[in-house]
């Protein structure tokens, strides 16, 4: 930590800021130049958490050396880390290939969408129960009936499953079903959720809030990571803009900036970021190559029945084209895409 004195501090100042940070049980280094005097902290400065520095007459800026995020920086694990979903990997060189209709709407048409996409090379099959809709009246999924059919037909498949939870209250119950739990979007910054799915043992995956900043994500990691729980995958899924010629704005930016930061794996999902089918296959070998640890795509049989996302879904035969590419580019880049324990059906 580093702290800047404005030139005008007086001497009384810079010694009040020197008392609080030694009693804190911190060192300093003082340097005078000519117009400012400036401090560098030396120790733990987590401790300073408990002084606001800034507030105190003299003090102009106060710059943290260390992210605030501690468990999630590049420093705390210089090396990628790789989550594993129920035997398939993400990071570290392997790709998820995550596929499946928005939300679950039956047995039938889950069966027909899991068919399809692991027959595609999907490696995880994503299908959301309790949906955060925009509207109170839109279908809002079908809760535990919908977990079933998830669970059932990932089990055919041999495919493990993603689904949102949305309310701590909801965690025991999703966990019964799912290999990992989702974080949606409008939830990124619910901390108690956070908290919640911190003290499973089970996968996360952590999608960027909509109008969060990838310091915002990486916050909001580090209370699941605090929690004790390291298997926490993130996912850029475009962020609001101004132009509603897309849904979102992808930031695919995002990506190679996680990746600086962070250890944490980051899949993009461009269904969401663009809310257009003709976007999404660039938008995916776009993240892929800027370094996305895998992709998340919503795959529907019969988009114009979609209880809900229908608009931005694409059809098995174009998921399966996307996935060949992306198998392509995978092997460019020296990666691949694991392979889920389960046999296919
Ligand atoms: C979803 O995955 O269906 C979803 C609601 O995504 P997001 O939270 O990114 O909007
Ligand atoms: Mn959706």
């Amino acid at each position: 930590m580093i702290i800047i004195f404005s030139p005008q501090a007086s001497e009384e100042q810079i010694q009040h800021v020197v008392e609080r940070v030694e009693g804190l049980g911190l060192r300093v280094h003082l340097s005078r130049g000519t117009y400012r005097t400036i401090i560098g902290v030396i120790g733990d400065e987590s401790l300073l958490q408990a002084a606001p520095l800034e507030a105190v007459p003299g003090v102009e800026r106060v710059v943290p050396v260390l992210p605030p995020y501690k468990l999630a920086s590049i420093e705390a694990h210089p090396e990628p880390s790789v989550v594993d979903v129920a035997g398939v990997k993400i990071g570290g060189g392997h790709l998820a290939l995550i596929a499946g209709p928005c939300a679950v709407e039956s047995y039938e048409r889950m069966d027909r969408i899991g068919a399809a996409v692991r027959a595609a090379g999907a490696n995880l099959l994503r299908g959301g129960a309790f949906k955060p809709r925009t509207s109170p009246y839109s279908f809002q999924g079908l809760g535990e009936e919908g977990l079933k059919i998830l669970r059932e037909v990932g089990r055919k498949y041999g495919l493990p499953v993603v689904t949102e939870v949305m309310d701590p209250r909801q965690v025991e119950l999703v966990d019964r079903y799912t290999d990992m739990f989702q974080i949606g979007a409008r939830n990124m910054q619910n901390f108690n959720l956070l908290t919640e799915v911190g003290q499973t043992r089970k996968a996360v995956l952590l999608k960027r809030g909509m109008s969060a900043t990838v310091k915002d994500l990486l916050l909001s990691a580090e209370y699941i990571l605090s929690e004790g729980n390291p298997s926490v995958v993130l996912c850029e899924r475009g962020v609001r803009g101004f132009d509603p010629a897309v849904r979102n704005l992808f930031d695919v930016a995002a990506v190679p900036l996680c990746k600086s930061l962070s250890h944490l794996p980051i899949v993009v999902d461009p269904s969401h970021a663009t809310g257009r089918p003709q976007l999404i296959p660039a938008c995916a070998l776009a993240g892929v190559a800027a370094g996305a640890d895998g992709v998340h795509v919503e795959v529907h049989d019969c988009p114009e029945q979609a209880l809900s996302d229908g608009d931005q879904a694409l059809l098995p035969q174009q998921f399966a084209e996307l996935a060949s590419q992306i198998r392509r580019l995978a092997e460019l880049l020296g990666k691949q895409i694991s392979q889920p324990l389960g046999a296919p059906a």
